[in-house]
């Protein structure tokens, strides 16, 4: 299916945050778009908006004036929403209630012709759910682009249950040719990107309450560790914890209270307390000015310790001096001491293990100070800020990775989208350094089950039970 012609006018409804942005790249893929709010004044507002964002760009050099005049030029504002009538194509960005978007469409669907395409880029509504009504449910979709539009990727092509494949197709070589990468979902909870995420921050919520680390050392060890841009305490305090918290609990309530979904209580007490995060001026940490940030648990340099000459790090464990070196596979350290017989020095996850500039690490109580003095001295001379953990099942970075693949098998297996569709969602709509699923074969799809199936054990929790796909895929159909 070939994507709309750029001669396609692209109708834009709401020209808040999203709806500004998704003008802007429509228009900058060469379409003629017509820009309505039903508040006066606003779409002339979020017009300007794109004028200003633009004309920094050219102030950088990224863009000529030239073609800044361009592209305003072809952004119309309308003050009716009867003249979008000769749109091929609207994507709807007004405010998040199902009511205000089901009369909009039912009046989008009166003004526009039979063939047009009508789009929501509603982030929690069942797009299922806003069609239902209409007269052509089978010409809607999702168009969900992720904030700020006109730099991130990503556009989840939502199909309702009634969305016609080749309406699903149009949109998906649209968003391509708008320069965006495209994913197919189906009308599930959150999507692709708002369910597979929910583990980045409930595991680290989880790590905190139950006194793991610190906010600021698991923010470290996921983002020196496993390569993440920003780490989940940082992520929550930028999002809102109004706003993560919402979503949360939004994903929960739609899943029925699977406890994989389940919120947590310290984020809710933040809450509570008006301790929103970046924009109440505190959070997990503190905004206000000259305050500083916590650091992150990090061992002392050690000057004078021995260093081995092997290194403890290897893609298989290495047995140093009567000590096991290892990779977690989710048993704690006595654990696994006791099942291979030996002292153990267990580590975290690392996205490259080479160019890491952090890792995690913890022990078994019988190994020897002056050995895990050399494990640190070592790590340390090849450069690697060193965390000592508690002895916990799967660790911070494993347990994170390990629990966001599981989420994407599910996904998956529930049919929201292929593998290589959530992978390209993760990388492009939240910025991770791998898919989770790509992730997961890297580790070994036995490792990351054997994880799952270790926390499982430890907490009894069902959030940690393992998806039935990941247990099929590796073979092993039972715990
Ligand atoms: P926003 O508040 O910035 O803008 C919404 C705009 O819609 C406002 O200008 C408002 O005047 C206008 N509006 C409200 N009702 C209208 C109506 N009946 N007809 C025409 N205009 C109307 O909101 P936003 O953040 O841009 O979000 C818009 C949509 O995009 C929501 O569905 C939201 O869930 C979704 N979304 C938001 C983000 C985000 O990060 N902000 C990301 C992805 C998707």
């Amino acid at each position: 299916m070939s994507a709309l012609s750029i001669s396609t006018v692209v109708g834009v409804v709401g020209a808040g945050t999203m709806g500004a942005g998704i003008a802007q790249v429509a228009a900058a893929a060469g379409h003629p778009v017509l820009l309505f709010d039903a508040w006066e004044g606003a779409a002339v507002n979020g017009r300007e908006r794109i004028g200003k964002g633009l004309a920094k760009l050219v102030e950088r050099g990224k863009m000529s004036q030239a073609d800044v005049e361009q592209l305003m030029g072809r952004i119309l504002v309308c003050d009716d929403l009867s003249e979008l009538a000769d749109a091929g194509l609207v994507v709807e960005a007004v405010v998040e209630d199902l009511q205000v978007k089901r009369d909009l469409f039912a009046r989008l669907e009166k003004i526009t012709e039979d063939d047009a395409i009508l789009a929501t880029n509603t982030s929690s509504i069942s797009v299922t759910l806003i069609a239902s009504p209409l007269a052509r449910p089978e010409r809607f979709a999702g168009m969900h682009f992720f904030n700020p539009a006109p730099v991130m990727k990503l556009v989840e092509v939502v199909s309702g249950l009634a969305t016609a494949d080749d309406v699903a197709q149009t949109l998906y070589a649209t968003a391509g040719a708008w320069g965006k990468v495209p994913v197919h979902a189906s009308s599930t909870p959150g999507f692709i990107v708002n369910r597979v995420a929910r583990p980045f921050y409930a595991e680290a919520l989880r790590l905190f309450e139950e006194r793991v680390a610190t906010p600021a050392t698991i923010d470290a060890l996921i983002t020196q560790c496993g390569g993440f841009r920003m780490g989940p305490f940082a992520l929550m305090d930028m999002i809102g914890h109004d706003v993560n918290y919402s979503v949360t609990k939004s994903v929960f309530d739609a899943y029925y209270q699977d406890p994989r979904f389940r919120p947590s209580i310290t984020q809710l007490e933040l809450v509570n307390a008006g301790w929103l995060g970046r924009k109440s001026g505190r959070g997990f940490f503190d905004y206000s000015e000259g305050a500083g940030r916590p650091s992150a648990a990090t061992l002392a340099v050690l000057e004078n310790a021995g260093c081995f000459e092997q290194s403890p790090i290897s893609a298989a464990p290495v047995k140093l001096d009567g000590v096991l070196f290892s990779l977690t596979d989710g048993r704690p350290a006595r654990e696994r001491a006791e099942a291979e017989g030996m002292p153990t020095v267990l580590y975290d996850l690392m996205l490259d293990s080479g160019k890491a500039p952090r890792i995690g690490f913890t022990a078994s109580d019988e190994v020897p100070d002056k050995i895990i003095d050399c494990f640190v001295a070592t790590l340390q001379n090849n450069g690697k800020a060193v965390t000592r953990l508690k002895d916990w099942p799967g660790l911070v970075v494993m347990r994170t990775v390990a629990m966001l693949a599981n989420e994407a098998f599910e996904a998956v297996m529930h049919g929201v989208s292929d593998e290589a569709g959530i992978d390209a969602a993760m990388k492009f709509g939240v910025n991770y350094p791998l898919g989770p699923v790509e992730w997961a074969r890297q580790i070994g799809l036995d490792h990351v089950l054997g994880v799952l199936d270790v926390l499982y054990k430890a907490t009894g929790d069902a959030r940690y039970r393992a998806s039935y796909m990941l247990r099929t895929l590796c073979g092993v159909t039972q715990r």
